[in-house]
């Protein structure tokens, strides 16, 4: 189910976890060369990717919500 990213937090580890419209937490790591995310790591390009959509896995399994809305 693709999911609009409203805001983003660090978990305790410091990877950014993206905050989806649905309530589900997404970890939006980049660590190169398996995962490359380079927009996560600026403020400039989080804030590109507010309002993007993300597959959220957790709405296909209908997971239990990581926030409430
Ligand atoms: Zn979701």
């Amino acid at each position: 189910m693709d999911r609009h990213i409203i805001d983003y937090h660090l978990d305790a580890k410091s990877d950014w976890v993206a905050v989806l419209e649905c309530g589900h937490f997404q970890h939006v790591r980049h660590d190169p060369p398996w995962i490359n995310r380079p927009w996560v790591a600026t403020p400039e390009g989080r804030a590109s990717m507010l309002g993007q959509v993300l597959a959220c896995r957790k709405c296909d399994d209908n997971a239990p919500l990581d926030r409430k809305r």
